[in-house]
């Protein structure tokens, strides 16, 4: 039986193995025949041998493997042929070592995302923000972002706020990014304002990690959604779509108790895995919405064609208000 996983794997075909559109025992990808047309993963992949089929035309589908390999490499029937003969007769390795086969057989840096990476976990360098000692100057950004000292507690508490005084994220609230499967990465912001990087990320390639003394990102940020294992396991009436973490955490967090929740992306654009991520979540909230500036921006209105069939309608911010992190409790509960 060929292995599809190995395959994707190999050509690095992004796959998704959870979603709305995932059933059991299959593998989803971008339907090649599709092409740009499939801004998801509608193509689903027996990893039984069943064959594979497209959500959104039922042309698209087939049980011989050498068909879907050859629309996906765009390679001749005989190319097509061999890869899936040859996968028959390979040696079967565990499946990290076989990354690492590939990895030096491509001879590529480009670390190849593999979710049974050993777990993320905050470096020795960085502590939960305590209003103490040196914590005192990260407690103090917080605050100064408009918090009271009671409410700054509570959002380092539920936000695990770190902060380090050395290494690569010295002097930076560390912003951890929580998926399903537990710390995949953090974002940290500079509490000084004179710094030319205000936010750094922590890296999904081996060699800039380490380059930099910083542990590796299980996934790339930009394939995440920030705090994603907490939306999907509390939904409330209203997810609320941001684009900074501080934004974010803010209408979540005068938002949580009345009944909404938020996110962000990290950026002014949104990745095909977000939109995935975004489609899981927006079956389990009522309300869902794009909050947009005063002045926005053509890349809002592209992600807002994007989602608006997710169910998202946008939002202006109120008059006065010239970024979420300025809105008080009153103004979050108006929205
Ligand atoms: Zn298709």
């Amino acid at each position: 039986m060929f292995n599809w996983k190995q395959f994707l794997v190999a050509y690095k075909i992004e796959f998704i193995e959870h979603g709305p559109n995932v059933s059991r025992g299959n593998c989803n990808i971008k339907c090649p025949w599709c092409g740009e047309s499939d801004v998801s993963y509608h193509l689903g992949i027996s990893l039984n041998g069943k064959g594979f089929g497209c959500w959104r035309n039922t042309n698209h589908r087939g049980k011989n493997p050498r068909r879907l390999v050859q629309a996906l490499l765009q390679c001749s029937y005989d190319a097509a042929q061999q890869i899936v003969d040859g996968s028959n007769t390979l040696v079967l390795l565990d499946e990290r070592s076989f990354i690492d086969q590939v990895n030096s057989l491509f001879g590529n840096n480009q670390p190849i995302p593999y979710l049974g990476d050993d777990p993320l976990d905050f470096t020795n360098e960085m502590r939960l923000i305590q209003n103490i000692g040196l914590g005192k100057f990260f407690f103090d950004y917080i605050k100064n972002r408009g918090y009271t000292a009671n409410e700054a507690y509570q959002l380092i508490e539920d936000y695990k706020l770190h902060y380090a005084v050395r290494g690569a994220f010295s002097y930076r609230v560390i912003i951890p990014v929580i998926m399903e499967q537990g710390l995949v990465t953090w974002t940290s912001r500079a509490i000084t304002d004179n710094t030319l990087v205000r936010y750094k990320t922590l890296s999904v390639d081996k060699e800039k990690a380490e380059s930099q003394s910083t542990p590796r990102a299980l996934i790339s940020i930009k394939d995440t959604l920030w705090n994603y294992k907490d939306l999907l396991d509390n939904p409330e009436n209203k997810l609320v779509v941001c684009e900074g973490p501080f934004d974010a955490m803010r209408v979540d967090f005068f938002g949580k108790e009345q009944g909404v929740r938020a996110t962000c992306l990290f950026s002014k654009t949104i990745s095909s895995a977000q939109y995935i991520l975004l489609d899981e979540l927006s079956y389990l909230y009522k309300d869902k919405v794009l909050l947009l500036d005063q002045d926005a921006t053509f890349d809002y209105l592209w992600i807002m064609d994007n989602i608006s069939w997710l169910g998202f309608k946008s939002q202006i911010l109120p008059k006065g208000v010239k970024d979420p992190a300025e809105l008080d409790q009153k103004n979050i509960l108006a929205l």
